[in-house]
């Protein structure tokens, strides 16, 4: 059975990122939604309300496991047994900092690949923190993440 991490933070979780799950589900038997615990700069939602709506998204998918970490991606790769982690790529910006990430990871876990999957076109604007901001100045962000993660982010406002 092939499993993937797929590590981030996911705040908030969006429709870029909802389509690289999709299609590493093409991939791969498995795929962990990893959640990062360490603290981002104003959280929008915190990590327990960003489980909690993943496992809202994918409550009937059965492939899908998510799941929450703080310490080294590394260690939890090599717990589960998991030698493969999928990432995202959009402009050649995510390039260079993806690049020294999965090789800062192989150099501490040899057997610990990388796959990235390349961003589809109608997604490759949107970003957590871009959605946080429009969020923040009471812009319009329907249309960037899923409905279950805008439901969460309008019960927080109210
Ligand atoms: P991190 O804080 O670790 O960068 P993010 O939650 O911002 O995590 O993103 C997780 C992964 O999803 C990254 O590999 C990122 O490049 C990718 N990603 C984010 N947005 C998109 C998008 N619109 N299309 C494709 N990949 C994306």
């Amino acid at each position: 059975m092939k499993k993937v991490i797929y590590p981030g933070s996911f705040d908030p979780f969006t429709n870029g990122h909802l389509d690289i799950v999709k299609r590493a589900l093409e991939l791969f038997d498995e795929i962990i939604i990893l959640v990062a615990k360490s603290p981002t700069k104003n959280p929008l939602l915190n990590v327990e309300e960003r489980v909690k709506v993943l496992n809202d998204i994918f409550k009937s998918n059965k492939k899908v496991k998510i799941d929450s970490d703080d310490g080294l991606l590394i260690d939890y790769a090599q717990k589960n047994e998991i030698k493969t982690l999928v990432r995202g790529l959009r402009a050649s910006g995510d390039f260079e900092a993806e690049f020294q990430m999965a090789s800062m990871n192989r150099e501490l876990y040899n057997k610990l690949d990388t796959v990235f999957l390349m961003t589809s076109a109608q997604y490759y604007f949107i970003s957590s923190s871009l959605v946080k901001e429009v969020w923040n100045r009471n812009g319009d962000i329907k249309n960037f993440v899923p409905p279950e993660v805008f439901k969460s982010m309008i019960s927080k406002k109210s």
